[in-house]
This record gives structure tokens, C-alpha cells and sequence, in this order.
């Protein structure tokens, strides 16, 4: 929500309470004005008047610097962008303590939570941490990471303006896929993600990802290619970038994949334009 249109709306409450008549008058000028005319009447001062608290002034000024993956108003979730981090950080500091899966917490260097915009429009959802990410603390950072990357940018995006995490934050020994009990174990903390991120939209790398995120038996080749449903989001499965480094003509099933998404999001793929990723 823009400044203007924050006030207008909070003084057109006023003028159905009954306090003002505003018609005819928009915006910080009529502010502006209603301030000189009422001297009498204890008027807010402008952010509390327009209902605009210090986060969300933040939010705003972030918008700014960003584009369409980003959400597009505070109000498309119940938590402030204040609130998202804090409920991030909180997930992520029971998440580096966490030992619930004793075995992968033995032999793990550090926890991999997640990374990426908390307010983001669009969620990366991955497998496990592998060799480079147990190393780097960060989800997709090794080959297969380099590879989302070049897609991501394909796709118009950057990785800062995702959120990206997998289903399991402790690099299971030896890249072996991730056992049910794990899955279930870390499942809170992926919940809390998406609950925290509120995103619109969620794309699954890989079988593991959509079968233990959707509840589902069926093979990665019978779920891509159209929405699921989780939460609010829509949820697009397709093959993950691993994959796409051992059969590599599978990224153009990816790319049809994509996309869809891209179209859902109203964005046509033939005109996107690249940006750099600041990383
Ligand atoms: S994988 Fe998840 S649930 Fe298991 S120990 Fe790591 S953080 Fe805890």
C-alpha cells in the first residue's frame, strides 16, 4: 500500500465516522490541508494517521529496490515483515540446536536453515543440504546450486528476492535421500518457514521435495507440469537441478515448467529481462 493511498484510506474512515468531510481531496496534500484546518482536532501524526507503522515503512522502501517476486502488500499475510524475520530467526536458532535426528546431527558441520526474502512471493523448496552446503550453511551453493542459479536468472529473478530451503536442514551421510522419519522430523521447521514466508507461489526440486511436501507416492514425471495446492500457495513440481546435471536434455521439461509458473504470475516468458544476481 502507498503512502497516498494509506491516507486516503484511513481519512475516508474518518469521514464514515463522521469526524471530517474530506470528498474531493486526496493524499499527504489533504493531510496536509485537514492539519491546517483543524488545529482544534487532535490529528495523528502521519505515519500512525495513515496506518503505516515503522515496518511497514520498511517494507515499503524495500519494494522500491525489488520487483515482482516480492509480495505485493504487507496485508497478503497476518505477519509484518518485523514479525517474518522474528519468526525466521526464532526457527532457525531451534533448528541449530535441533538433534532430533540424532544421526545427522552427529555428523553434520552446521544446520542449513534457508535463505532468501522473508516476504518472498515465490519459495524454492529443495531435498537435503549436500557436501557444499553442510560446508556453507546455505541451501544450493554446490554444482547443482550453480545450475538453479542460471535458471533462476533465466527466469528474471534473483536468488535474494526467493526464499529457498529443503525439506531436511542436516545433510543426511553420503547425499542418500532422506528416510520418512527424517522428513517428518524437520517437518515443523519447513511448516514454520512457509507459514513465516506466506508465499504466493512454491516451486519443488525434485521427487523428494514434492512427494514429502504434498503428501504424495506419485514419480516427479506424473507431478510436474501443473498446480498443486498447499496452504495458499500454488505449488509447481519439477526435476531437480542434480538431475539436470546427469540428463541434462531434461531442463528443457524444466523450462516448460517454469513457464507455467511465469504465466501464472502474469509474466511473459518471451520478454523477461535478466537481472544479475548481487551474490
Ligand atoms: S534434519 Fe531437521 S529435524 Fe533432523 S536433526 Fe536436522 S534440523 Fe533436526
Amino acid at each position: 500500500m502507498n503512502l497516498n493511498r494509506a491516507i486516503e484510506q484511513t481519512l475516508q474512515s474518518w469521514k464514515r465516522a463522521g469526524l471530517l468531510d474530506v470528498s474531493g481531496c486526496s493524499g499527504v496534500s489533504l493531510l496536509e490541508r485537514l492539519v491546517q484546518r483543524t488545529s482544534s482536532v487532535t490529528v495523528p501524526s502521519l505515519p500512525e494517521a495513515a496506518g503505516i507503522s515503522e515496518t511497514v515503512t520498511t517494507t515499503l522502501s524495500e519494494k522500491e529496490e525489488t520487483n515482482e517476486v516480492h509480495e505485493d502488500s504487507a496485508g497478503e499475510t497476518d505477519m509484518n515483515l518485523k514479525e517474518r524475520k522474528t519468526r525466521l530467526l526464532e526457527l532457525s536458532e531451534q533448528v541449530a540446536a535441533c538433534k532430533k535426528c540424532a544421526g545427522l546431527a552427529a555428523g553434520r558441520t552446521q544446520t542449513v536453515f534457508g535463505v532468501g526474502n522473508p516476504r518472498a512471493k515465490v519459495m524454492f523448496i529443495g531435498e537435503a543440504p549436500g557436501a557444499d552446503e553442510d560446508k556453507q550453511g546455505e541451501p544450493f551453493v554446490g554444482r547443482a546450486g550453480k545450475l538453479l542459479n542460471t535458471i533462476i536468472e533465466a527466469c528474471g529473478w534473483t536468488r535474494e528476492e526467493l526464499y529457498i530451503c529443503n525439506i531436511l536442514r542436516c545433510r543426511p551421510d553420503g547425499n542418500r535421500n532422506p528416510t520418512p522419519i527424517e522428513a517428518a522430523n524437520c517437518r515443523e521447521f519447513l511448516d514454520g518457514q512457509i507459514e513465516a514466508v506466506n508465499p504466493k507461489y512454491i516451486v519443488c526440486w525434485g521427487t523428494i521435495a514434492a512427494q514429502n511436501l504434498l503428501n504424495e507416492s506419485t514419480p516427479i514425471g506424473r507431478m510436474r507440469g501443473k498446480f498443486y495446492k498447499y496452504g495458499r500457495a500454488k505449488v509447481l513440481c519439477t526435476y531437480h537441478p542434480s538431475y539436470l546435471l546427469r540428463n541434462p536434455p531434461a531442463k528443457k521439461f524444466v523450462w516448460e515448467d517454469l513457464k507455467i509458473l511465469l504465466r501464472e504470475m502474469g509474466v511473459d516468458p518471451d520478454k523477461i529481462v535478466k537481472k544479475k544476481s548481487d551474490s
